[in-house]
């Protein structure tokens, strides 16, 4: 597992009214009660998430992105759910850790198991 190249991007807004936390960070208004912008507080999130599914991907769109990779939809402690690179990750429900690589985002298990 390597460590990350950069600090990790992962900023998002909170909501002040009922405290649900967007991701990517935007300044239209609350998802869940519909605030307005003015109510976010940015946030800068954990990076600590649990896979909810993955799939293999045998071609990218980004030719620096080696292939296959695994992407996988990952929910975020705080809630938002996205979708990203994984590595050493082979099923749903594992708990993941978020890292940079040169070509981004991409999610490692967080107990460190199963690296590939
Ligand atoms: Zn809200």
């Amino acid at each position: 597992m390597s460590e990350p190249s950069h600090p990790l991007p992962l900023r998002g807004v909170r909501c002040g009214a009922c405290g649900r936390t967007a991701f990517p960070a935007q300044e239209f208004g609350c998802e869940g009660c519909g605030a307005y912008g003015a109510g976010l507080e940015p946030v800068e999130l954990t990076g600590h998430g649990t896979v909810l599914a993955l799939l293999t991907v045998y071609e990218h769109p980004d030719p620096a992105v080696s292939t296959p990779a695994t992407i996988a939809g990952v929910q975020l402690d705080e809630g938002p759910v996205l979708r990203a690179r994984v590595s050493g990750v082979r099923e749903a429900g594992v708990a993941v850790t978020a890292a940079a690589d040169g070509n981004g985002l991409i999610f490692h298990s967080t107990n460190g198991a199963g690296a590939r």
